[in-house]
């Protein structure tokens, strides 16, 4: 017998949490895309958050809902305009990495207000995007970590 507490328990746990145990499949586009192409996309993949690549699946930039909705409200031509245009772009892009700390992802989300981060890997290119970590995938792993104690 530790002497621990439940939450002390608790707690020790959820900081061994690392992102690639919780992440998502990433929803990719390409620069070139059209807003009206990356639309579509959002609503097929049913995600939040698109993250955009170059031809080398480099990390270049993040399309929130809210993105594709200022550029709706315009008159232009949704399928004339490409999403590198509208972008949040690198290097303004909160990531995260497959071995960091759940804890540590979700501290990022908090500060920077935002829905989700790519995970990736860098590479002498850049970042390559292997994962997604969302607000879904922590509240995912607080309900496990609660369960397996039978709090
Ligand atoms: P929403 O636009 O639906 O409120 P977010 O809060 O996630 O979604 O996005 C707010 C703004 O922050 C958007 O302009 C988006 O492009 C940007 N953003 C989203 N995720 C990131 C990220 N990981 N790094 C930097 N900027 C981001």
């Amino acid at each position: 017998f530790t002497g621990k507490t439940g939450s002390e328990l608790f707690t020790e746990k959820l900081k061994k949490f690392k992102v690639d145990e919780y992440q998502s499949r990433p929803i990719v586009v390409e620069e070139d895309v059209s807003v009206y192409d990356a639309i579509c996309a959002m609503f097929l993949e049913d995600v939040g958050t698109l993250f955009v690549t170059d031809q080398h699946s480099i990390l270049t930039g993040v399309l929130s809902r809210k993105d594709l909705l200022r550029a709706s409200i315009g008159n232009q031509d949704l399928t004339s305009v490409p999403v590198h245009i509208i972008m949040t772009r690198m290097p303004n892009i909160t990531v995260c990495e497959p071995e960091d700390l759940l804890l540590d992802a979700a501290q990022k989300l908090i500060e920077k207000q935002i829905d989700g981060l790519p995970v990736v890997q860098p590479t002498e290119e850049g970042l390559k995007v292997v994962g997604r970590l969302t607000k879904t995938n922590i509240t995912k792993a607080l309900v496990e970590l609660a369960r397996d104690q039978h709090l």
